[in-house]
């Protein structure tokens, strides 16, 4: 089977079992899933939705949170990792938004990428669950490793792993595999030891039970 078809095949048995894969970070907006999002490097999604009702609450959008005292942002956000840097990036963020771009996201990889916290990978996230937009695909720890075992990639670096999937994907699958792919890293295919046996792609992984 060529690489093209395999990728496809694999993209369309996760749709087929979750054809709406959504974020498991809390948000009932753009202005709060990019903060979540920006949150959620190098820290648990349940940690971060539980500190971002009181951070929501306290900051309701932009204007607000260009406004705030980034020491005080860090004390309500202060479970997740790297929290001193995170609200100093929040607050900078905020301010750019509001002043480069009238207090709204913009709807670009291009542009997201300039704001403060906002690389590549969280550029994808916000886009493809705020707007549905699909510039790339999402690529985290769940889904390097997943792609990996899977033989859509031999690279490491994210950058690089990315470029493989889009090229072996039609971009019709890039925002249902970019969710369904997480979700599968983080429950099934888990990094010490994946669920090979109950694991809905193992007719056609090459890694299925050598783990
Ligand atoms: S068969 Fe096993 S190694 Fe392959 S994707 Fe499924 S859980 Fe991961």
């Amino acid at each position: 089977m060529f690489m093209t078809q395999k990728a496809e095949k694999i993209a369309k048995i996760l749709q087929e079992n979750n054809p709406y894969p959504k974020t498991e970070l809390d948000h009932k907006n753009d202005y709060e899933l990019s903060v979540a999002v920006m949150l959620s490097a190098q820290t648990t999604d349940k940690k971060v939705n539980q500190v971002t009702p009181k951070l929501f609450k306290k900051y309701e959008d932009w204007e607000n949170l260009a406004n705030a005292n980034p020491t005080e942002v860090g004390e309500i956000i202060r479970q997740v990792n790297f929290y001193k840097g995170k609200a100093e990036r929040l607050v900078k963020a905020a301010q750019m938004v509001v002043s480069g771009f009238d207090s709204k996201l913009p709807r670009s990889m291009d542009e997201l990428t300039k704001i403060p916290g906002i690389a590549r990978k969280s550029a994808n996230v916000i886009m493809q669950e705020a707007w549905g937009i699909a510039e790339g695909i999402v690529v985290d720890t769940h889904v390097s490793r997943v792609s990996q075992r899977l033989g859509l990639t031999r690279e490491k670096d994210p950058k690089k792993i990315e470029k493989d999937l889009m090229e072996v994907l039609p971009k019709n699958y890039w925002r249902n595999f970019s969710g369904n792919a997480v979700l599968h890293g983080r429950y099934t295919c888990i990094a010490r030891k994946p669920k090979c046996d109950e694991c809905t792609l193992n007719k056609v992984c090459p890694s299925v039970f050598k783990v």
